[in-house]
């Protein structure tokens, strides 16, 4: 299978500043504010992220919202 997200990723490496990896799943997404920061002219690239990667976003631990819930689950589970 074809990652495309990495393909354009490789075709446009200055676009990696704005992806996200989550630091438990490696699921990557771009970063949710991205579009705010460039304000109001976003490169065509970095608009052409959204084509590719969904929003995400990240705790301060660098995980991301399904892992940080099943973090807390697992947590809770031990008490
Ligand atoms: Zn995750």
């Amino acid at each position: 299978m074809i990652d495309i997200g990495e393909e354009f990723l490789s075709m446009h490496p200055a676009q990696r500043k704005w992806i996200n990896e989550c630091s438990m799943c490696h699921h990557r997404g771009y970063k949710p504010n991205i579009l705010e920061q460039l304000y109001p002219y976003p490169p065509a690239e970095t608009r052409n992220l959204r084509c590719y990667f969904k929003p995400l976003a990240l705790n301060e631990n660098g995980v991301c919202e399904d892992c940080h819930k099943l973090l807390k689950q697992k947590q809770n589970k031990n008490y």
